[in-house]
């Protein structure tokens, strides 16, 4: 492989183009009007526009992007996260245009980008699926009786949703009927599907999830799990590794589940096994992400591995670099905070540019970032400004790193959630690692009424 196009932007081009460097792999990036000045633009070896700021004139545009990989003579095509990663028709023509698509085969993506279809995948392969309906629901009176059984409070489900988008908890018969439709066209106007199904609502869960990695000789190993209880919208901004909180033989049986889900679909390249604890630490698996993930940085920085380089590698048919689960190991504590252009109280985005800016010098913090002091951050794209990876011997010595961090760095310009990172730090629920999916909200909550 000697040289690769990114399709895609900001932090995520910009990581990968750092391990090509690192391997004398040339790169290509595609850019929008709108990232002209972005910092992957300048950092890859060759930069195209590839047209207008919204992503479907840009981003999205499958042939676009295939003709210029023809153009450019280049040997693969990485995805990142987001934008196409998980969309089988690209994967496919990226294939049949004799490239290699850095990823998972085309029919993997399909099988495990429905919900509703991965589940009965799992369920075939013994591992624990959260209580719910095993096809979709396809009336009000369908639900209600599923819900009977299943049990209230339930999840409403989009099968084809994602990013937190297309789901809704029900407490009782009449908010399942009073949001069926509502999800049902909310499914159909993002995701082209309006599928839906009903899962038990896990109370006080926890989202631990597990990385893994396949290669084409038919290795699959985990590189243990990360917690991304953290969430606001159902959407992670928090994670960390190891998992506070939870026992290792739970842990153990854990990484075993994920391993034999994606032995169950013959996994290629790096995945990632989702699923919800519950108080007693049962866990049910909640989905497949068929990609390298937003917080991929946690795993690297307990197992000192380089998860992009391992993506290459294994797109080019080598076997993994390590294939001896026995040799992967994590040592300390690592955390990821997802620093996002958005106001803290309404988690509205709020876009505008970055006047100032001083990540400051604290040891051992790590900051993925697609902006630099100057650049705008627009309404086109997701709002996430940088990613702050804090590694510590300890899980103690890592929320102390990043107090002191989040206390000395300048970030002006834009409104961010800097601020709850400073006070959610000390929250006791945080401290002391019993977090659930519903902490952060519930925290905010609290200090609304203290006030
Ligand atoms: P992760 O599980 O890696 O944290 P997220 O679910 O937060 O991933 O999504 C990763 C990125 O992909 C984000 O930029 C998010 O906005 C985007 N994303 C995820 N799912 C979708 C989707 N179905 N449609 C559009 N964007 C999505
Ligand atoms: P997405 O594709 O949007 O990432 P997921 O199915 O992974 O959707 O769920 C996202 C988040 O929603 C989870 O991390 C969790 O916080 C919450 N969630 C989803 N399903 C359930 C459930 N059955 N019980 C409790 N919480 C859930
Ligand atoms: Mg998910």
């Amino acid at each position: 492989m000697k040289k690769v196009l990114i399709a895609n932007r900001g932090e995520i081009a910009r990581r990968i183009i750092q391990t090509c460097k690192k391997l004398h792999i040339e790169t290509v990036a595609i850019y929008a009007e709108a990232d002209e000045h972005l910092p992957f633009v300048k950092e890859a070896d060759s930069a195209f526009l590839i047209g207008p700021s919204q992503v479907q004139q840009s981003y999205l545009k499958i042939d676009d992007i295939i003709d210029l990989a023809i153009r450019e003579g280049v040997d693969a095509i990485h995805p990142g996260y987001g934008l196409l990663s998980e969309n089988s028709t690209f994967a496919k023509k990226v294939e049949e245009a004799g490239i290699l698509f850095i990823g998972p085969t085309p029919e993997t993506i399909d099988k495990m980008g429905d919900k509703i279809g991965s589940r009965q995948t799992m369920e075939a392969a013994s591992v624990p699926v959260v209580p719910g309906t095993t096809d979709g629901v396809n009336s009000i009176d369908e639900a209600i009786e599923a819900a009977r059984e299943i049990g209230y409070p339930i999840m409403l489900k989009a099968s084809s949703g994602g990013g937190g988008i297309g789901m809704i908890r029900c407490e009782d018969e009449q908010a399942l009927s009073q949001h069926f439709e509502s999800v049902k066209n909310r499914a159909k106007a993002y995701f082209g599907d309006d599928k839906v199904f009903l899962e038990k609502y896990i109370s006080n869960g926890r989202h631990i999830e597990v990385q893994i990695f396949g290669d084409t000789h038919g290795n699959i190993v985990h590189l243990f799990e990360r917690n991304c209880s953290v969430q606001r919208r159902n959407q992670k901004v928090i994670e960390e590794s190891p998992s506070p909180n939870f026992p290792d033989e739970a842990r153990a049986r854990l990484l075993q589940a994920a391993v034999d889900a994606a032995k169950a679909v013959n996994y290629r390249n790096a995945g990632t096994v989702e699923f919800i604890v519950d108080e007693q630490n049962q866990f049910y698996f909640l989905e497949m992400n068929t990609r390298l993930q937003v917080e991929h940085p946690v795993t690297e920085e307990v197992t000192g591995f380089d998860l992009v380089d391992w993506q290459l590698k294994v797109a080019d048919g080598e076997m993994l670099p390590i294939t001896n689960q026995q040799e992967i190991l994590s040592t300390g504590h690592a955390m990821e905070f997802r620093v996002y252009a958005e106001d803290p109280k309404t988690f509205f985005p709020s876009p505008g540019t970055i006047q100032s800016l001083d990540w400051g010098n604290v040891e051992d913090v790590r900051i993925d970032s697609g902006y630099e002091q100057g650049n705008a951050v627009t309404p086109y794209y997701d709002p996430m400004i940088a990613k702050v990876i804090i590694k510590g011997e300890t899980r103690s010595s890592a929320i102390e790193k990043a107090r002191k961090f989040f206390s000395t760095v300048t970030l002006e310009g834009v409104k961010t959630n800097i601020p709850l990172f400073t006070t959610f730090l000390d929250a006791e629920v945080f401290m002391d690692g019993t977090y659930t999916t519903s902490a952060l909200p519930n925290w905010l909550e609290s200090q609304k009424e203290e006030k």
